[in-house]
């Protein structure tokens, strides 16, 4: 079964019996439905986002009212292929009349539960799909030659680290590492002064596969769960410092913030583009990467901001600054094809591996995803100041900074669809998650 195709449960007529789902912009109408997991007394529930709450579908399973392997314990990662019948026997139960308003008693208010991470993330890998971010960066070290020769040609990644991916809402370290100025003779040591954000998405695997086995571009469209807001928390000056020639390490792992909310493929069908929108996939790419179908509709439109506010800023009660507002359509490889040549080698991926698209930016400097971009003007120039508020500017984040990435999907005949948010707040010192 496509987990791209449109049926009854993307009409956007229909209602839920939660009332607050059918509020017009409401992030959680029936259309979306979302898993998530959360603590319910003790125990760890998977449950799905309608209107302003939580429907807890491990108590639904424990009721039989659904018969997934995994739900009844707390786990989304057995669901597999399954995961279009799961929606509509989901929707056949929220839908106004449906089957479930008599256990209206496993609704919770989202602001009444803990949150946790959809899966216990196995291994997580942060790739580098947008060619502005990979174009503005590189300009800044090769301003005559910003792209290197391979991007065209191979979804570029790194291993990241899972022990530190935290969910929304989990405060987050300033790291100390090696640090060294392009006038110093020799690294310090100490706690980072250029600390960023990365706007991206991040792709729950939810199917596994065995060592050796790869998968096509076609199954791996196919093979993820859904897609999440990711913060990859960057830290620039030991960035700088450490990454040649084998690429990031302790610049990257000591933190990435994942939005709780898993928005499925299935709710994503409607918002689809094409690959090539913008004729950005030239020169061809090889065979493993190409196929028709994802060409013509391997990326979404999912409209994404940042926003930053200040600790001054939140005790003040000034609204949070807009730092960027981006696409992922801007993105030039698929999620499709990152999967695909993630497993071209037989890597071995498991259902709950998370992968990120690398920092979302567009052409234009208010769409950059990350501070590195949003504050560069040029070689040898200084980096020019965000202000945040009438008060404030940032070239890098401050302690007691928070910043919450937002995404939403548009599109005439379609309800709206929200991502919820993913948020952190910067720290002096160590804390433990
Ligand atoms: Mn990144």
């Amino acid at each position: 079964m496509s987990k791209f195709k449109l049926d009854h449960t993307h009409e956007a007529a229909r209602l839920s019996w939660v009332e607050s789902a059918n509020v017009s912009d409401c992030q959680f109408p029936i259309q979306n439905l979302p898993f998530c997991r959360f603590v319910r007394t003790g125990q760890v529930c998977v449950g799905v986002g309608i209107g302003d709450f939580v429907f807890d579908l491990t108590g639904a399973a424990q009721r039989k009212l659904v018969d997934v392997p995994g739900l009844s314990v707390g786990q989304l990662t057995q669901i597999g292929a399954g995961s279009t019948e799961l929606r509509h026997v989901i929707f056949a139960g929220l839908e106004d009349g449906g089957g479930w308003a008599s256990h209206s008693d496993l609704l919770y208010p989202q602001d009444s539960v803990e949150f946790l991470l959809p899966f216990e993330v196995g291994d997580y890998t942060d790739f580098y799909a947008s060619i502005h971010h990979a174009t503005r960066v590189g300009s800044m070290f090769r301003p005559d030659n910003p792209l290197l020769p391979n991007y065209k040609h191979i979804p570029i990644a790194y291993h990241g680290r899972s022990s530190t991916v935290v969910v929304s809402g989990s405060d987050v370290h300033r790291p100390s590492g090696q640090l060294k100025g392009d006038q110093d003779a020799l690294p310090a040591f100490g706690p980072c002064k250029l600390l960023d954000y990365e706007l991206e998405l991040g792709l729950w695997v939810g199917q596994s596969t065995q060592s050796g086995q790869s998968l096509s571009v076609a199954e791996s469209a196919q093979a993820y769960l859904g897609v999440g807001l990711l913060n990859d928390w960057s830290a620039r000056d030991i960035q700088k410092w450490e990454y040649q020639p084998l690429g990031p390490f302790l610049a990257k792992n000591f933190a990435t913030s994942v939005s709780p909310w898993v928005i499925t493929l299935e709710a994503l069908a409607p918002f689809r583009l094409p690959a090539n929108l913008r004729g950005t996939q030239d020169p061809p790419v090889l065979d493993y990467l190409l196929d028709a179908v994802d060409q013509s509709n391997g990326l979404w439109d999912i409209q994404l901001e940042v926003l930053l506010s200040s600790a001054a800023m939140r005790a003040a009660g000034t609204e949070p600054y807009q730092v960027s507002t981006s696409n992922a359509k801007e993105l030039y490889w698929t999620p499709a094809q990152m999967l695909a040549h993630h497993s071209s080698n037989g890597c071995r991926m498991r259902a709950g591996d998370l992968l990120a698209s690398g920092t979302i930016s567009g052409p234009a400097i208010e769409s950059a995803g990350c501070l590195l971009e949003r504050t560069w003007v040029g070689p040898e120039q200084p980096r020019r100041p965000v202000q945040i508020s009438n008060q404030e500017t940032r070239i890098f984040l401050q302690d007691g900074d928070c910043v919450c990435i937002k995404g939403r999907c548009q599109r005439d005949g379609f309800r709206s669809l929200g991502f919820g948010q993913c948020q952190g707040t910067i720290f002096a010192g160590k804390v433990r998650h």
